[in-house]
């Protein structure tokens, strides 16, 4: 039975996407043998790297002012590994924190370097990005990193904050390509694959060339960004799968018709949900203030614990999967990546008002 996945990561791929990799699996273009068995420098999978950066770069709009390389480690990785290149003794990093991820990203740079919190919406338990306004930044920041979604809160940077001449890094492990933006504005950008663009196993990193040029150098070469770029992502052997996959899924997003078409989709599929809950007479109650609500992932509460569980349970007996909340907020999660269908989502708004009709 094909079920409505709602799952937060790893996360829901396009059918198409699948459709190919099992067409290709056992015979990739003729070879005899499938991608996971070849050379990552044989033609076959150098075609499939430079494609996957090249597809990047064009749905985002960039020159050859970026690169975009290809790891591992995840997103967790980046965060000690942007302390590492870019925060030397006697600099200042600054982080803006508008949810769980933001603090962890926080607390690996503490470990290496000094930090500044130039503003925080933990007060209020992250229902909210803060004003422009209400960032305070160090006098000479080497960074500034925001997360533009926080997967777990469901808490979403409505427009993103440009700050000039400010080097900005952003954690868009959950929302990238979700949308268009102007990512010239951004230093770097980090985003794991499992959430909106792939399969877990590989990171992304949308680097600017400039920026890149201010890497420490005497980082062990596997750590250093440098690394990655002088070797075109193929410096060790590389996620190989997991890149293939990656480009299967940006030429879906590319076949849909880029950035505007996909950012369309899911406005639609948000305002769906949000609309079910803003209409249920309070019976669900989203988490996130709604100028910073989340079109990736929809958190909110019912009026007990007990008929959250009933609601997780209940949802899963009739096919709409991985709903239940991060296990550190508790409540309901409704991850409505790129790939999910809109049909899913409205199968859920009919779970959603079938269930308050019920239980309200
Ligand atoms: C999932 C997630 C992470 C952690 O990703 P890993 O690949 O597990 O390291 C970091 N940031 C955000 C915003 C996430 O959604």
């Amino acid at each position: 039975m094909a079920v409505h996945n709602f799952n937060a990561g790893p996360a829901v791929l396009p059918r198409a996407v699948l459709e190919q990799a099992q067409a290709e699996l056992l015979d990739y273009k003729g070879r005899g043998m499938s991608i996971l068995e070849m050379s990552h420098r044989s033609k076959e999978y150098e075609a499939v790297n430079n494609s996957a950066e090249a597809r990047f770069k064009a749905l985002l709009g960039l020159d050859s002012d970026y690169r975009v390389l290809f790891m591992q480690g995840g997103a967790s990785a980046q965060f000690a590994l942007i302390a590492l290149n870019f925060l030397p003794p006697g600099a200042v990093a600054d982080y803006v924190l508008t949810g769980s991820w933001g603090e962890k990203a926080l607390e690996e740079a503490k470990r290496i370097g000094e930090t500044h919190v130039a503003a925080t919406t933990a007060e209020g338990g992250f229902t909210a990005v803060p004003a422009l306004t209400d960032l305070r930044l160090s006098d000479h920041p080497v960074y500034v990193h925001i997360t533009s979604n926080e997967t777990i809160q469901g808490v979403q940077w409505a427009s993103l904050p440009d700050l000039g001449t400010v080097p900005l890094i952003a954690d868009m492990s959950s929302d990238i390509l979700s949308r268009p933006f102007d990512a010239t504005k951004f230093a770097l950008i980090y985003a794991g694959a499992q959430k909106n663009i792939g399969p877990a196993g590989v990171t992304a990193v949308i680097m600017r060339q400039s920026f890149l040029e201010r890497a420490q150098a005497d980082e062990p070469a596997i750590f250093n960004y440098k690394t990655y770029a002088k070797n075109n992502s193929l410096y060790n052997t590389p996620p190989v799968y997991a890149v293939y996959l990656l480009d299967l899924v940006l030429g879906w997003i590319e076949g849909l018709g880029g950035l505007p078409a996909i950012a369309q989709r899911n406005t639609r599929k948000a305002a769906l949900i949000y609309g079910a809950i803003d209409g249920s007479g309070g019976f669900y109650r989203g988490h996130a203030e709604v100028g910073s609500r989340s079109q990736m992932n929809v958190t909110f509460r019912l009026p007990s614990e007990a008929l959250e569980k009933q609601f997780v349970s209940e949802a899963q007996a009739q096919g709409l999967v991985g709903l239940a909340g991060h296990r550190s907020v508790g409540g309901i999660r409704a991850s409505i990546y790129n790939a999910l269908e809109e049909e899913s989502v409205a199968t859920l708004v009919a779970f959603s008002a079938e269930f308050a009709r019920k239980n309200g």
